[in-house]
């Protein structure tokens, strides 16, 4: 009963107007950010996660708190679960799903595969199967990737580039993804929309990303590697500034239409689409180091190493055209900047003592903003 309360309140609808979105890895990066920006203008917003262990689950227990704070309840607990998302469903008529919810990585899924078609495909297919059947059924958004682009070398990415080379597992699910909610779309009638994420990165992000990694290594004057592609080509990035993500799922979420069936059964064309959020602005790994390096000002040790062939591309760059049409989606944050708010959030939350050197253009580190 008191959980039911707790999941209730949670999904209140504050504005006119307003959705009730259960937003899956809720106390994840992106979906911390996304349920805290939809709680701000007003939607109801209930949380799933598992606080899996891929990495520092006390970030995520510390981004709960951050939403606890807002007034949002995030339900601890695995998408493979039908019987707990059935009863979420019973108790709350969610308008969206903000499908946020993955294993995330591309090397750890060299020792890890099981994990990755355990959340990915089979937590996936279970959560669609009990948006089929809600009434009514929601219109779901969820997080594909810029991997599915994989090997293909035409760039930008454009939406209908190909996508049949997948360099890791992790891409492979994505991909996969992709394939099982298109036809979820036409055989029920459920609204989609897929969301390829650029290499997103900004304060309380995931430690094992290399903005991330690097950050934490230069300051404890650890060597960082980084990775170079044949003939010493740099690797790079279309890093994207989290607010930025925010505002392409926000703006996705209110364009996504509806769903056309209702308790299994499809009733007419349902809306299924594919967007690109990027930056279309893609920076080489040794700049975003050099950015770091600013910020910080410490110098890193780098160690260069050849790319292993076994899940990275070399480049990444995202044609937005098609997000901008659709609802306006228009990046505003350079990496410079956004790293810097990055430096700032990652000494305030890692409790660095304030010295001199670690002030950045003499601003105070330490004001924990989000
Ligand atoms: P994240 O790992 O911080 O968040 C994912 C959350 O999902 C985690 O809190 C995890 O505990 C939870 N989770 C994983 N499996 C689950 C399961 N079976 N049941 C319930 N909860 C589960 O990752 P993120 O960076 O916030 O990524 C969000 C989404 O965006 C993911 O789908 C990811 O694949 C995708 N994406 C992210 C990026 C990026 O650069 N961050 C790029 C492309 C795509």
């Amino acid at each position: 009963i008191q959980w039911e309360k707790q999941v209730r309140t949670s999904a209140q609808i504050h504005r006119s107007g307003g959705i009730s979105v259960l937003v899956t890895g809720a106390t994840g990066f992106v979906g911390s950010h996304v349920s805290l920006a939809l709680r701000k203008r007003g939607d109801g917003v209930v949380g799933l996660d598992n606080f899996n262990n891929y990495y520092d689950p006390s970030l995520k227990r510390a981004r709960r708190s951050l939403l606890s704070s807002r007034g949002i309840f995030v339900v601890e607990g695995d998408l493979n679960d039908a019987k707990l998302l059935a009863k979420l469903f019973d108790v709350v008529a969610f308008t969206h799903v903000m499908h946020l919810a993955a294993q995330a990585g591309v090397r750890y899924a060299l020792e890890n595969p099981q994990s990755y078609v355990h959340s990915n495909i089979a937590g996936l297919v279970n959560l669609l199967e009990i948006c089929k059947s809600a009434n009514p059924q929601p219109a779901i958004v969820w997080a594909s990737s810029s991997s599915v682009y994989g090997l293909n070398e035409k760039v930008p990415f454009s939406e209908s580039d190909r996508t049949d080379q997948p360099a890791s597992l992790y891409a492979a699910t994505k991909k996969a993804g992709e394939e099982i909610t298109h036809t979820y779309n036409h055989i029920y009638g459920l609204a989609i929309t897929g969301l390829r994420f650029f290499t997103v990165y900004g304060p309380w992000g995931r430690p094992d990303m290399a903005y991330f990694s690097f950050t934490r290594n230069i300051l404890q004057g650890k060597p960082i590697t980084i990775y170079r592609g044949k003939n010493r080509v740099d690797l790079a990035r279309d890093f994207t500034y989290i607010d930025d993500i925010v505002k392409g799922c926000l703006g996705s979420l209110d364009s996504s239409g509806k769903s056309t069936g209702s308790g299994g059964k499809k009733r007419g064309a349902a809306p299924y689409r594919i967007f690109n959020l990027g930056n279309t602005s893609p920076v080489t790994v040794p700049i975003l180091v050099d950015i770091l390096e600013k910020h910080l000002k410490v110098k890193a040790k780098r160690n260069f190493v050849e790319m292993p062939g076994n899940g990275d591309v070399p480049f990444t760059h995202a044609n937005i055209s098609s997000a901008r049409n659709e609802f306006g989606y228009k990046p505003t944050t350079d990496l410079e900047t956004g790293l810097k708010k990055f430096v700032r959030w990652y000494l305030s939350y890692y409790g660095y003592i304030l010295k001199p050197s670690l002030y950045i253009n003499g601003d105070n580190c330490f004001s924990n903003e989000l």
